[in-house]
């Protein structure tokens, strides 16, 4: 089995497209099979370098892989339609001679006002065939004399094709509806239609899954394979992805390229997952899955053939898994991406083994409430400032919490760090003291934190005012506790 993944560079991949990816890369692996790439830029108007390394980029950021593809060679190359222009020519040549093809000279007004006829009528707009008898005489005088011609392919018009799609069964068209169509533009360029058989049938693609969007394109691929005197690979077209409201997913429902979901946050194995159900169920119910348990279970005969709603919530319930995982798994690297990109951590230095801990034990009490790795530099703030919630501060003022704020600073004028034990002492310290219930650990916890609830305490303690933390290397240094209790001090304007 060989499969592909056939985009056009002229935008960012959409998460639609990237689902298509998706699917025949898991077929490719449970089946033994290969993967490639093939970078569609035949319209040279609209399609960028940018665009095609974006999406190589983004691509192996999700963890696709191919075997064979631009960046990477293979031995049926060259992996982008611009470099195969040569080949598009000799095939084409060789439908002209068969016969199967013919120049068309008729202008873009010509075919405008046929189209505009046709619909005037009530009729599906298709060619003509005005060039499809023109002598062979007057077509090498036309050509002679410089003028413009595309080539067009002598469509068969079986009134009951039908094929039998992967996904949506057996389907049926009535080829008389289809018309001639044009393989090779007048300035030379193929058409997709054409191009992708030529490439398909050379590159060995045995299985094509696309987007339905193509349903339409199929019956005129598989006569052109069948003009060749090729076999078709098998066809399996999948329904699109949809936003809330039923219309096709788009930027009005939020993000839809795959760049957006890299940096919103979202963790590559959890879009994987979510990408996978979009149109498929596992067997077993069990949606969290992994990337082995979606090669195995991914069944193709049972995608669905209905659109499928492309759900935020349920993409960010599945990202909870990796990220509780953290700061192990995958998400490491990620996570300290974001740190650098929100320059808590210099770009590119490497971090000690004291920085390390202390970040460790920071991103594991902040993790329960990320919803993707874009919320970690916010979650981290509490370390770095003190951001205290104005309708807590009126507390910290109270006569009551007085003794507390003395004994602060009593105990908490150094620069030594704090312990998990001594922290346990100062509270039982401050008990003995008279200070308890709720002259201490609410207002306590508003003066370390600047909330009124959250992480636990002790957890956290020994994070302000460590050591470790003086030497972070962070451009931002985390606030030692002194300087928090005077910041809080200072806001409660006490
Ligand atoms: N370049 C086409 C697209 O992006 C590929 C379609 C196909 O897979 O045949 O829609």
């Amino acid at each position: 089995m060989r499969v592909r993944f056939a985009p056009s560079p002229t935008g960012y991949v959409h998460v639609g497209n990237v689902r298509t990816a998706l699917f025949n890369y898991l077929l490719a692996r449970q089946r033994g099979g290969l993967f490639l790439l093939r970078i569609e830029d035949t319209d040279v108007e609209r399609s960028r370098k940018s665009y095609e390394e974006g999406l190589i980029e983004d691509m192996k950021w999700l963890g696709v892989k191919w075997e064979e593809g631009p960046d990477i060679g293979g031995p049926l190359g060259p992996y982008r339609q611009s470099e195969r222009s040569e080949l598009y020519r000799e095939y084409v040549d060789l439908l002209l001679e068969k016969k199967m093809a013919y120049h068309c000279f008729c202008t873009p007004e010509t075919l405008e006002r046929e189209r505009e006829e046709a619909l005037a009528k009530g009729e599906t707009p298709r060619y003509s065939g005005r060039c499809r008898n023109l002598t062979p005489e007057e077509v090498k005088e036309r050509l002679d004399r410089g003028e413009e011609s595309a080539v067009r392919f002598k469509m068969p018009d079986d009134k009951d094709f039908h094929y039998p799609d992967l996904v949506r069964g057996d389907l049926l068209f009535d080829l008389s509806l289809f018309g001639d169509f044009v393989i090779l533009r007048s300035n030379g360029q193929p058409a997709y239609n054409y191009a992708v058989v030529i490439d398909d049938h050379l590159m060995g693609v045995t299985d094509v899954i696309r987007g339905e969007d193509h349903i339409s394109n199929t019956p005129k691929q598989i006569k052109l394979y069948e003009a060749f005197g090729w076999t078709p690979p098998r066809f399996g077209h999948l329904a699109l992805v949809l936003g809330q409201d039923g219309s096709p997913l788009s930027k009005r429902h939020g993000a839809t390229s795959l760049n957006q979901f890299r940096a919103l946050g979202y963790l590559p194995e959890a879009l994987v997952n979510y990408l996978a159900l979009l149109g498929w169920a596992p067997p077993e119910g069990e949606e969290i899955l992994s990337w082995e348990e979606l090669i195995r279970l991914f069944d193709i005969s049972k995608v669905s053939k209905s659109g499928a709603t492309f759900d935020y919530q349920k993409l960010n319930w599945i990202n909870r898994k990796p990220l509780s995982q953290l700061p192990s798994g995958q998400g490491r690297s990620l996570a300290l991406s974001f740190l650098e990109e929100a320059e808590y951590i210099e770009k590119g230095r490497k971090l000690s083994p004291d920085e390390q801990k202390w970040l460790v034990q920071a991103v594991e009490i902040v993790k329960a409430n990320l919803v993707t790795l874009a919320d970690l530099p916010k979650e981290l703030e509490l370390f770095f400032q003190y951001r205290p919630d104005e309708a807590l501060l009126p507390e910290l003022r109270e006569e009551a919490v007085s003794p507390l704020w003395n004994f602060l600073e009593e105990k908490f004028s150094g620069d030594s760090p704090i312990t998990a034990q001594e922290f346990i002492s100062f509270l039982q310290e401050a008990k003995g003291k008279g200070i308890k219930g709720k002259a201490l650990f609410h207002p306590l916890r508003v003066i370390l934190t600047g909330c009124g609830s959250g992480v636990e305490l002790d957890k956290l303690i020994n994070l302000l005012g460590a050591p470790e933390a003086f030497n972070l290397g962070l451009k931002r240094r985390p606030l030692l506790l002194k300087e928090r209790i005077q910041e809080a001090k200072g806001r409660a304007g006490r």
